[in-house]
């Protein structure tokens, strides 16, 4: 036998995984610098805090942390289906959205098939087919959104998923209706379509897509959503897919039998039906999004139009040194280098306070940088 490291066991496309970076821990910083006072604004969080009715039920909910979790999800999949008018065996519930970003991966890819997505997508995209050894399409952006004409030319006979966000993450780019429902009817049977819509609850409900209307059309079509962003609970990890029956049942025979834990089933719950606070949350985002912008604009710097709740923005040479500087003043942003975008940096829109106060700091930055 020849000696090998266990490196060389690894699948071939983990060998050259690269991990996914996260937004630095506030703690990170406070433990490198010291300051007192940090935000951040990196991680596409919501910046309000938990609603009160979460963090209440979940207390009541404490005492049953003994027993696992309802392995179905029955109660938070009712709910699920009552607000989105689908039956419970279209849901998928995932230990966050990125389970089942990889649950689908894993359930059609095999080697010798390949996978299109765009250039500038989110990152998790790359991660879960090279997981699988699948081979990445990534195809070209335009004007830093999905270029869906050239994304349906890269779609060949060895292609069985395409993954589109909607808005995009880290560019916030908005794809139109009409125009995302064309590239899905156009998509062969053999085709899957992953519609990720992390950030839907943002988007002015004048520009959204129906999409789940379109699942009783496309029975190709998974769309996944998340409670990290806009429902204030990136911390439990509690997203969902809804499709077809028969992909759900795919999915659901791969997913591991408690993936969402007791406190998160119940937090996600209670969430969806604290609209108070989703609105709230919208609300905030929209005048931070507005206040920015304008700033953005007088200190003559571009912003890619966002639909999300975060804006990545040009400054035109390299962002790693304004990077490093606004983190010396306790403003932690996000760089987007390993997105292909390294003159830009991505900003998480916060409340009203913190993004006062990464304007002052982004004043000061742009003096001496
Ligand atoms: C944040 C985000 C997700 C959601 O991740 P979770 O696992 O649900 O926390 C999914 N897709 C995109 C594009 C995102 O930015």
């Amino acid at each position: 036998m020849t000696t090998s490291s266990v490196f060389d066991l690894a699948l071939p496309g983990i060998q050259k995984l690269i991990p996914y970076t996260p937004g630095k821990p506030i703690e990170e910083l406070e433990r490198e610098l010291g300051l007192s006072e940090i935000i951040k604004l990196a991680s596409n969080e919501n910046p309000l805090g938990p609603s009160p009715r979460v963090t209440d039920a979940i207390k009541q909910a404490l005492p049953e942390i003994t027993r696992y979790p309802d392995g179905n999800g029955f109660k938070l999949k009712t709910v699920l289906a009552e607000k989105y008018g689908v039956e419970l065996n279209q849901i998928t519930l995932g230990n966050g959205s990125n389970e089942i970003l990889e649950l689908v991966a894993r359930t059609f890819l095999t080697p010798d098939l390949n996978v299109v997505f765009s250039q500038h997508a989110f990152a998790v995209y790359p991660l879960v087919t090279q997981a699988v050894g699948a081979q990445a399409q990534e195809v070209a952006a335009r004007n830093y959104g999905h270029d869906l004409t050239a994304m349906r030319a890269h779609i060949n006979d060895k292609t069985r998923l395409v993954f589109i966000a909607n808005p995009n993450n880290p560019t916030g780019t908005l794809l139109t209706a009409d125009v995302l429902e064309e590239f899905i009817a156009s998509l062969p049977a053999h085709v899957i379509c992953v519609l990720d819509e992390a950030y839907y609850e943002y988007v002015d409900p004048a520009q959204r897509a129906d999409s789940i209307a379109w699942l009783a059309r496309y029975p190709n079509l998974l769309i996944t959503r998340t409670f990290s962003k806009a429902y204030g609970l990136a911390g439990l990890r509690v997203g969902f897919g809804l499709a077809s029956a028969e992909m759900s049942d795919l999915l659901n025979r791969v997913r591991q039998p408690f993936n969402n834990n007791a406190l998160a089933l119940v937090a996600a719950e209670t969430a969806l039906q604290d609209q108070d606070y989703l609105q709230h949350s919208v609300a905030t985002n929209n005048a931070g999004m507005q206040l920015l912008t304008e700033v953005f604009d007088t200190l003559g710097l571009s912003p890619i139009p966002s639909a999300g709740n975060f804006v990545s923005v040009d400054f035109g040479r390299d962002a790693q040194p304004i990077y490093q500087a606004l983190l010396k003043k306790g403003v932690i942003v996000r760089p987007v280098a390993n997105y292909g975008m390294p003159t830009f940096l991505r900003i998480s829109i916060g409340t009203d306070a913190e993004n006062r106060f990464f304007i002052q700091a982004l004043r000061d930055v742009l003096n001496h940088v």
